[in-house]
């Protein structure tokens, strides 16, 4: 096993948050001159997710967007509606756009180098950190981790984890059934099971659509599960002559869990391992375009990674919504009516951003229902708000 130089910064995972960071370094001065490493298992060239966040007017990464969508539809038995996002959009974008375009802006600047191979162990030194690849070590002042080691939450009882879990298809009819510009952002007028179940609907085309088949719970289904449900779905909505041309399938964190705890001096957990997926939702592409342009900024001006997080009340609110959902799984859709039918999509939207004031967020936790498993869970989580 050979150690290798020393780099200013190694980034291990490749993914969103990984790639985010190393794009933002190389389009700011203040990193020319040092060296960078990034280490991943895989040569990220296939689209293995399909990111979709809303955003208001026009943002950073539009040129590279699948699609975009002004209206989305909600389905439950309590409330039905196609809600106009008024000046937001909802917008898709392939995973394989992303890799191949920060790639090839990385790979035309020597700062950067670039390995494929296995992390096995990262470990603190006297002056920065080890990496261990299944080949080699490598060693940096500073590192930012993105692999996400699930073991640490799932051993924990201390904070609710739910996964949100979905098998999707991306279908081409040989009819024009499909609405263009409305994506179905949860629909929850199938079977519940006891569970939070919905289907989410992104068509590019009257002919195509992404289909997938999503629970928040705690279990994972086996494939021909989730794979019933689409069919039965397709069916429901008149789709019987199709190709399946893609298929995706997805695990994500769904926590309150404190990664932060997990950075030190040197070493910062970046993207879901750094608990940057919104844990009421699952939702991260916003949240890391957003934190790695904080990150960016905290390194120009400061040594200590353990002090880069501070706990907002969003964190909370976060907490309770899951801690709602984990201890009554079956409640979903009832929860997600509510906030859909009694807020404006604006407003809403502002809340799970993160941007709302304290008048517009205290208003959309006292209108979520079941009202009294919220207050329920509101007291009980408090003092987890104060803990250190
Ligand atoms: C299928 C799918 C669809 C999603 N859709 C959305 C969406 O629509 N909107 C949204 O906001 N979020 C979505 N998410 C959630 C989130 O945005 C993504 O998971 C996002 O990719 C998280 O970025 P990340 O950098 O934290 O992790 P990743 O993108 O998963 O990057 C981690 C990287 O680490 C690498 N790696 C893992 N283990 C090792 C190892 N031992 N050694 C070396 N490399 C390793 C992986 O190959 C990967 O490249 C989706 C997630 C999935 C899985």
């Amino acid at each position: 096993m050979n150690i290798h130089t020393t780099y200013d910064f190694i980034i291990t995972g490749t993914g969103a948050a990984g790639l985010m960071v190393a794009y933002r370094m190389s389009l700011d001065s203040y990193f020319e001159g040092k060296k960078i490493l990034l280490i991943d298992r895989d040569n990220k060239t296939s689209n293995d997710r399909t990111w979709c966040y809303w955003e208001k007017g026009t943002g950073e990464w539009d040129f590279l967007l699948a699609k975009t969508w002004e209206n989305i539809y909600f389905g439950s038995k309590n409330y039905s509606g196609l809600i106009s996002l008024g000046g937001y959009k909802y917008k898709m974008l392939r995973s394989s756009d992303f890799y191949s375009f920060v790639y090839k802006i990385l790979r035309q600047n020597p700062q950067f180098e670039f390995v494929t191979d296995d992390v096995v162990n990262i470990s603190e030194t006297n002056n920065g950190v080890m990496i261990e690849t299944k080949y080699n070590q490598y060693h940096a002042k500073k590192v930012f981790n993105s692999i996400l080691d699930t073991s640490i939450i799932a051993s924990q009882n201390k904070f609710p984890y739910l996964k949100q879990h979905f098998v999707g298809w991306f279908v081409k009819a040989v009819s024009p059934v499909f609405k263009e510009n409305q994506a179905t952002f949860m629909d929850f007028k199938i079977h519940q099971k006891g569970n939070t179940r919905f289907m989410y609907v992104l068509p590019t085309s009257p002919y195509e659509a992404l289909i997938e088949y999503t629970l928040f719970s705690e279990k994972l289904l086996k494939i021909e599960e989730y794979e019933e449900e689409i069919k039965l779905y397709l069916t429901n909505l008149g789709v019987s002559d199709y190709k399946i041309t893609e298929k995706e399938q997805g695990n994500i964190p769904m926590t309150s869990y404190p990664f932060e705890k997990n950075n030190s001096l040197n070493l910062m957990q970046i993207g879901s391992a750094g608990g940057w997926t919104k844990a009421s939702t699952g939702y991260t592409f916003a949240k890391i375009a957003k934190n790695t342009k904080a990150l960016i900024e905290y390194i120009k001006y400061h040594d200590d990674f353990r002090k880069f997080y501070c706990k907002n009340r969003y964190w909370y609110f976060d907490l309770i919504f899951l801690d709602v959902l984990h201890r009554n799984n079956e409640l979903g859709s009832v929860v997600f009516s509510s906030i859909f039918k009694d807020n404006d999509i604006k407003d809403v939207f502002m809340f799970l951003d993160e941007k709302g004031s304290w008048f517009d967020d205290a208003k959309i936790m006292f209108k979520t229902k079941p009202s009294l498993q919220f207050v329920i869970s509101a007291i009980l989580n408090l003092p987890k708000m104060f803990k250190k």
